[in-house]
């Protein structure tokens, strides 16, 4: 154009540099010229990628068009997920040319090798294998193959298939419909662009460009660097909410870290009696007869318990760790095929009939408003005790480590509705605690606090506040008990209440502020009132959600927590309520 139309050039130079001060953002201008003459026809502000949009809210404050403050608000806090996923080695990924290309369904980048069915997904990755399932389509039976596998290739199917909705969902990466894939899945094989490939050959599939390559390009971490960190470290300066994570392994608490968690907000602690080494333990336990039996069995599980705790410690080098005690109803830990009962039975020398009479008692109509929560801690407080041992000495022992950490343990109790139920079950932890402190000569200050997950909680707040270091907002099962519905059953008729413009959102992915919100803030005014120290939190789902984490700001929450890979997204949301406050 310089060339062709030079006078014309140095004024559509002009108009965008006009233009882009006048607005103060990258502009997305349509013009023509005719006759030599330059006529601008419209313009707006321009669409961008995630990357982009951080590299020019940074060029922006340097050009000094924007404040650091209108730099943060200038990113939605949604569009970072696809930044948080791995990505190829830039250096191996300029060298290779793509074979083909799908669309990229879901963002992230992903290299294995080839497989064809969910099972043989699943097995590879048991052995060790990184693998890419590659398929025509994908379907529910898949589920978990396709999340053993680094990645997923389909045929067929746009961006709503199964396959991407699925990955999206999961945070895997998805390269759907290639068309171009000749595929053979009988003989498991397939071609594209006249390569040949088999079970067992490497692939590098993209799932923000949908490229689709031969070999491997190596994969790396997401790192928040460059401009992403400069935002981020802005987002920092101006937020007043605390992020915290929910994470129960030392894997997701270091990622954690590494994307800006500031604690753990939520360490379930029964994701940790899965492990393949102590669920026998942990069975023996529920189905011990006598208070000694039960014991017995949880003295098997304290040293793991403890040693648990040590490490997410050490993740979480000396920030708060909120452990909230053993919660899910005690069915879903009991074996439920023959040859796991029969050695349940054999290990603690009862019968297999008592076992299966033992798991038949345990079942319950309402499971989530049943036998769960605190209710555990009341009906075998041995749990608790067991849990709080674990606790007190794995921060002693931490503490000791690292004399310039001073962790201070931070106890949950779930499920709570009557303060009496708070004051029996923190009894037993309390004494639990000082012994352990005592025996090991230790000065160790704890904490013992609440989630507030029902709404009798959030009506007697001043009450509880009274036995409560801390309220921690469970709000999936606040939504779940507010509503009336489950949580694990909704999905079955929101999209009619979509349809119906009853609801626009998930009320388990964005709060609902009018009525699961208002019994907060009654929470917040009547616990503060009584205990003026109380600490406030929220680690349900919500805690990621950019307008959740908006609402927790404006009711004076302390922090929000929410999974390793939304941490930096609440950052983001936190800076933005502040700033937009003023
Ligand atoms: C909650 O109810 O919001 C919560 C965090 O606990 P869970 O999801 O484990 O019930
Ligand atoms: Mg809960």
């Amino acid at each position: 154009m310089e060339e062709k139309f030079p006078e014309a050039y140095a004024d559509f130079v002009k108009v965008c540099d006009l233009l882009e001060k006048h607005y103060h953002d990258m502009q997305d201008m349509e013009f023509t010229v005719e006759n030599g003459k330059l006529y601008m026809l419209q313009c707006r502000n321009g669409k961008r990628t995630a990357q982009a949009a951080l590299k020019i809210a940074c060029d922006l404050v340097d050009e000094g068009m924007k404040t650091e403050q209108e730099a943060v608000l200038m990113i939605d806090p949604r569009n970072l997920d696809t930044l948080l996923h791995p990505q190829f080695d830039a250096k191996a990924l300029k060298a290779a040319t793509p074979l083909g290309k799908g669309l990229g369904a879901s963002p992230g980048a992903a290299c294995g090798k080839v497989v064809f069915t969910a099972d043989d997904a699943e097995a590879w990755n048991n052995r060790g294998e990184k693998v890419v399932l590659v398929r025509l389509e994908t379907s529910p039976e898949d589920i978990t193959g396709m999340k053993a596998a680094q990645g997923i290739l389909t045929v067929r199917g746009g961006m709503t298939s199964h396959a991407a909705v699925v990955a999206r969902g999961m945070g895997s990466c998805c390269v759907s419909g290639c068309g171009d894939i000749k595929m053979d899945e009988e003989n498991k094989k397939f071609e594209l662009a006249g390569e040949t490939f088999h079970e067992g050959d490497f692939i590098s599939i993209d799932g923000t460009t949908g490229n689709i390559y031969k070999g491997i390009i190596p994969t790396v971490d997401a790192q928040i660097a460059g401009e992403f960190g400069r935002v981020m470290a802005w987002a920092d300066k101006y937020r007043k909410l605390k992020v915290r994570t929910n994470a129960d392994t030392p894997r997701d608490a270091k990622k954690a870290r590494e994307l800006g968690a500031e604690g753990i907000g939520l360490c379930r602690t029964e994701h940790m009696f899965f492990d393949p080494d102590r669920i026998g333990a942990f069975r023996e336990m529920i189905c011990s007869e006598t208070v000694e039996e039960r014991e017995a069995a949880l003295a098997k599980i304290l040293p793991m318990q403890q040693a648990d705790f040590e490490a997410l410690y050490e993740a979480l080098e000396g920030t708060p760790v909120c452990i909230r005690f053993l919660d899910p109803p005690l069915h879903e830990f009991v074996p439920t095929d023959e040859a796991d009962i029969a050695a349940l039975a054999a290990a603690q020398g009862k019968t297999v009939e008592y076992i299966k009479q033992v798991i038949a008692d345990l079942h319950e109509f309402n499971p989530m408003m049943g036998h769960r929560g605190c209710r555990l801690a009341v009906t075998y407080p041995e749990i608790a005790k067991m849990q709080t041992a674990a606790v007190i000495r794995a921060a002693i022992n931490v503490n000791k480590a690292h004399p310039d950490w001073h962790i201070v343990p931070e106890i949950m109790i779930p499920l709570v509705g009557e303060v009496k139920e708070l004051k029996y079950v923190k009894s037993f932890v309390v004494a639990t605690a000082d012994e352990e402190i005592a025996a090991a000569g230790a000065d160790l200050k704890y904490e013992v606090g609440t989630m507030i997950e029902i709404p009798r909680a959030a009506l007697t707040a001043d009450e509880i506040a009274k036995e409560a270091d801390f309220f921690c907002f469970g709000t999936n099962d606040l939504t779940q008990m507010t509503y009336g519905f489950s949580r694990d059953d909704a999905g079955k008729f929101l999209n009619a209440y979509y349809d119906a413009k009853i609801f626009e959102n998930d009320p388990f992915a964005k709060l609902d502020q009018v009525g699961v919100g208002a019994l907060m803030k009654m929470a917040i005014k009547l616990g503060k009132a009584e205990n003026p120290k109380l600490h406030l939190g929220i680690c349900g789902e919500h805690g990621g959600d950019p307008t959740s984490v908006e609402f927790c700001h404006s009711i004076g929450l302390d922090y929000v927590s929410c999974s390793p890979f939304r941490v930096p997204i609440a950052r983001l949301a936190a800076a933005q309520a502040a700033i937009k406050e003023g």
